[in-house]
């Protein structure tokens, strides 16, 4: 069993019930929730005009491989409804791997760690309140990487 955390992010429909259905959902593909940090409301990140968002980070254990679990994350993401948009735009729900145990994947469809979550406060902020350990390692990862 592996243990992981998954960012969740929603800006279109009704967007908590898109990150608690997504969480509903995961469990049904083999992710099981261990802990969900609190939802915060953040502003869009880059992309086209578009509204705020809901985020999340949840805490799950899974027996999935790394590229298994993002074909789920993907399967789900498709169930509740997002489609192919532009690049950053917006979405009933995405779902990111941030982390994977303490694995690195480095491949063109996968990567983690997340390679854009050090700088994401809608990801480290939600991510320290229920790691705040592994918080601080990110923090000290990405220090050591510059
Ligand atoms: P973003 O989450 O950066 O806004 P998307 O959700 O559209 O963008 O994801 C684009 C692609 O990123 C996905 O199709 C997936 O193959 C790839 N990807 C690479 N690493 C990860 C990861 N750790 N978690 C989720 N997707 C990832
Ligand atoms: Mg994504």
């Amino acid at each position: 069993m592996a243990v992981i955390y998954l960012g969740l992010g929603s800006n279109q429909g009704h967007r908590e019930q898109n990150i608690k259905k997504a969480i509903a959902l995961l469990a049904s593909h083999n992710v099981n929730s261990l802990q969900r940090s609190t939802i915060i409301e953040t502003d869009p990140a880059g992309g086209p005009p578009q509204g705020k968002y809901l985020n999340a980070v949840l805490k799950a254990q899974t027996d999935l491989s790394p590229h298994n679990l993002l074909k789920h994350l993907k399967t789900i993401e498709n169930q509740l409804g997002r489609f192919k948009a532009v690049s950053n735009g917006p979405r009933t729900i995405d779902l990111d791997i941030l982390l994977y145990d303490r694995i690195f994947v480095n491949t063109p469809e996968l990567t983690i760690p997340h390679p854009r979550m050090w700088q994401r406060d809608f990801v480290m902020i939600p991510l320290k309140e229920i790691a705040p350990d592994l918080g601080s390692i990110a923090f000290e990862s990405k220090a050591g990487q510059s």
